[in-house]
């Protein structure tokens, strides 16, 4: 953001306070309108190079929330971490600045889930001169198709058939990419190898134990009933883990848009199968989603994360809070069993 609109805006809030007779409420009104346009000259002003934060520490710079979080995990107290894209950016197709170049032209290492989740990550590292490591490197591709009973809708060229990037949402994926990340950082700094490879492992079982308890959990209810209905096609790699069917409004992306026959397969799936709960991507409005529960009779009960983390403060600050949480209402949705300590679920 360009430092001087904002500068000159300061000015004319200056000139207002200057001229105006001022009554109490008025500077107040003034106070609090310059203590705004401060804390956005502080929010535009230029961020440290990150080598001069990371100091001796590796400098490892990821393209999405997601996999920094996984890096500062398995990196611990050796690593300083960037994301490029920030806290819920959308990052399918995210456009560097030339700050991005920048920063990243000071790394030692860049990490990237690949699969085509980054559209934008060659064209970015081409003229760099630092090791790219892709995490999914290994894992097996699930396709993107169309959901159960819309097989006849279009899917554009480009998108139909191939991989469904978003195999971060498997916890046994996951345990994957934290040991991929760990041979990473083992070959930028192998002094410390032995600690990222070992913070790696019982970083690994953690992630499982999430996916374990989604999976207990389902046996609670029918095996007809274990069906996912998300808004988008974004969870193949979780249900494919669970043991669910997946059912969505349209498939990961195709403009997120609920046609008259998706719309139609998803509520004759939810109502022939008695699925009990559907649920919405937070990136994605639910209105289509809720409709669906209303006409199947089912219910809308909850909203998911997938391409990104929230702020600290937020409900998903870590990627294992992430998996925590959709596993959580997924569970509480499907088996009708209340959320542990009362969680937000969105609506
Ligand atoms: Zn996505």
């Amino acid at each position: 953001m360009p430092n001087f609109s904002i500068r000159r805006h300061l000015d004319v809030v200056r000139a207002r306070s200057a001229t105006v007779p001022g009554g109490r409420a008025r500077a107040g009104r003034t106070a609090a309108a310059v203590a705004v346009v401060a804390a956005l000259l502080a929010a535009c002003a230029p961020q440290p190079a990150p080598r001069d934060v990371a100091g001796d520490r590796l400098l490892v710079l990821t393209t999405f929330t997601v996999i920094a979080d996984i890096a500062r995990e398995v990196g611990g107290e050796h690593v300083y971490v960037e994301s490029v894209t920030k806290v819920g950016a959308e990052i399918h197709g995210y456009e560097p600045t030339p700050d991005d170049l920048r920063r990243a032209a000071d790394a030692d290492i860049i990490l990237e889930n690949g699969l085509g989740l980054e559209a934008w990550f060659e064209r970015f590292v081409a003229g760099l001169d630092v090791p790219t490591v892709t995490l999914s490197d290994g894992v097996e591709p699930l396709p993107i198709v169309e959901s159960a009973g819309t097989e006849g809708e279009s899917l554009p060229d480009d998108v139909a058939g191939s991989p469904n990037p978003h195999a971060w949402m498997s916890p046994e994926v996951g345990a994957q990419y934290a040991r991929t990340t760990a041979e990473a950082l083992a070959g930028a700094d192998p002094d410390n190898a032995a600690d990222y490879r070992a913070n790696a492992e019982r970083y690994a079982d953690e992630l499982l134990a999430i996916g374990d308890t989604l999976s207990e959990a389902l046996e609670q209810i029918p095996q007809e009933a274990r069906v996912l209905v998300t808004c988008e096609g974004a969870f193949s790699y979780l249900a494919r883990d669970a043991g669910l069917d997946e059912v969505y409004l349209w498939p990961v992306n195709v403009d997120g848009q609920a046609s008259p026959r998706r719309m139609e397969a998803a509520i004759s799936a939810v109502r022939d199968r008695e699925v009990p709960a559907v649920f919405c991507e937070s990136t994605v409005s639910a209105d289509a989603q809720e409709q669906v529960a209303r006409e199947a009779g089912s219910t809308f009960a909850g909203v998911l994360y997938v391409d990104s983390l929230s702020e600290p403060d937020g409900p998903v600050p870590t990627y294992k809070d992430l998996l925590t949480h959709d596993v959580d209402v997924i569970i509480a949705g499907l088996t009708g069993t209340p959320l542990p300590d009362a969680q937000e679920v969105g609506r």
